[in-house]
């Protein structure tokens, strides 16, 4: 946990953020390209759902992160009241006893309440101001400078013109934090009653059931029962349904708006979502920097790998002006699918990774999701390249022979005939 191992921007280049929701897709987002990656305790870090890190979890979190040169992040971006702070304070006290002021580089902070306290009992960990905090003009970044936060992430409603002004008014030490890629709350900047109002969990706390996305009619106050179509569509209408942000085609706009930070969201993601949009906007990102041509004659790859995890549609957000009709999907709150996650080549020296023949290597991996012998599979390597085999040979954990593999979670070894089987290694998601 040497916090002291920090990257520097280097040559003023971008981060890039991602989310976390346990250890396992922490480590994919480090593996395949990630400069930081942000999780969230398992309390008051506005993801109730997700797994989250305990206390020793993030030690081994922040252990993982600066090994490999990157940064740890910890949300703490719930809106308290009286009855968390007592928590709160009992929170930030285990943090410190376990050393992890040294661990953790920065808390992502809404409240200001909090962010007192944080600076208080925990002055060594740096605070960047969470997107729920409303961030939308440069007077409110000067105040938290003011206040000593080295950050503050942008309010999802700004323009990348209000954006490049937010810069050119702060001083040049404090750094913007913007989205880039994912889901987008159809209310204010996720300050949205509509969880707690239906169903008693509020989306401020963490809690948010995503109504949202649910199937919406008009019910006229005399026909209880009848549901009035919004839209043509006789299903009904997914009328708060926003689609997804997706900005891989604009990076150079994201850099010249003066964003540090690209960060992307998905705290509940699986890990084979962490690691296709992690790979590709680490490759865009990087042939960016190269050269602006490379970058453009390789959108279609981009474009291809970012389609291979689940999402809705895509939207520009608010970057390009004020959203209309179509940043919403009207008709259905389905998700396209294109890969199926198969499972990850699982570390392990004495079973895993035993090399059979010239063109075959034999792996073990905990089964996400069914597949068979003679399954055409398609290895994630860190640096891009999507390695193709073939399904030869599935194992138990007794090592009997088996034709399939439908049980979730069965650990199994799997011999993968390909071309290139020195290419696959521990931590590479394997996906059909
Ligand atoms: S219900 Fe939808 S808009 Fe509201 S907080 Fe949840 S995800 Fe965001």
């Amino acid at each position: 946990m040497n916090k002291n191992v920090k990257i520097e921007k280097q040559n003023n280049r971008c981060e890039l953020l991602i989310p976390a929701g346990n250890l396992q897709t922490l480590k994919v987002a480090v593996d395949y390209g990630a400069d930081a990656v942000y999780i969230g305790g398992q309390r008051f870090g506005l993801r109730a759902k997700a797994d989250n890190f305990s206390i020793e979890d993030m030690k081994e979190a922040a252990d993982y992160v600066h090994k490999a040169g990157k940064k740890l992040y910890v949300t703490v971006n719930i809106f308290a009241h009286n009855a968390d702070i007592e928590g709160i304070k009992g929170y930030f006290t285990e943090i410190k006893e376990a050393g992890l002021e040294e661990g953790i580089d920065a808390f992502i902070i809404s409240d200001p309440g909090i962010f007192t306290l944080a600076k208080k009992m925990l002055p060594g960990i740096d605070i960047h101001i969470s997107t729920q905090a409303n961030n939308t003009n440069y007077l409110i970044y000067n105040f938290w400078y003011e206040q000593g936060a080295t950050r503050v992430v942008a309010a999802r409603e700004l323009s990348l013109h209000e954006i490049k002004e937010i810069k050119a008014n702060i001083p040049e030490d404090m750094e913007i934090e913007a989205f880039m890629h994912g889901a987008m709350c159809i209310s204010y900047s996720g300050r949205c009653l509509l969880s707690s109002y239906f169903t008693g969990r509020d989306a401020n706390k963490g809690a948010c059931t995503h109504p949202c996305r649910w199937k919406y009619a008009i019910v006229e106050e005399q026909r209880p029962g009848e549901y009035l179509p919004i839209e043509e569509d006789e299903r009904g209408t997914y009328i708060f349904n926003s689609k997804d942000l997706c900005m891989i085609e604009y990076i150079p706009e994201m850099i010249d708006a003066g964003i540090d930070s690209f960060k992307v969201e998905g705290r509940m993601k699986t890990a084979l979502y962490v690691a296709a949009v992690t790979r590709t906007y680490r490759q865009a990102i990087d042939d960016y920097y190269k050269s602006e041509e490379l970058y453009r004659s390789r959108m279609d790859y981009y474009r291809e790998e970012i389609s291979a995890c689940t999402y809705r549609q895509f939207t520009t957000g608010f970057y390009f002006g004020k959203t209309d009709e179509n940043s919403q999907i009207y008709d259905n709150n389905t998700y396209i699918k294109n890969y199926t996650y198969i499972g990850m080549v699982e570390a392990c020296d004495d079973i895993g990774m035993i090399k059979t023949e010239n063109d075959s290597v034999r792996i073990m991996l905990y089964q996400k999701n069914k597949f068979v012998i003679g399954d055409k599979v398609c290895v994630m390597a860190f640096d891009g390249e999507n390695i193709d085999a073939v399904v030869t040979g599935i194992e138990d954990e007794y090592h009997t022979p088996q034709e399939s593999a439908p049980h979730p979670k069965q650990k199994l070894y799997v011999t993968l005939s390909c071309e290139k089987p020195d290419r696959i290694k521990e931590g590479m998601i394997i996906r059909s």
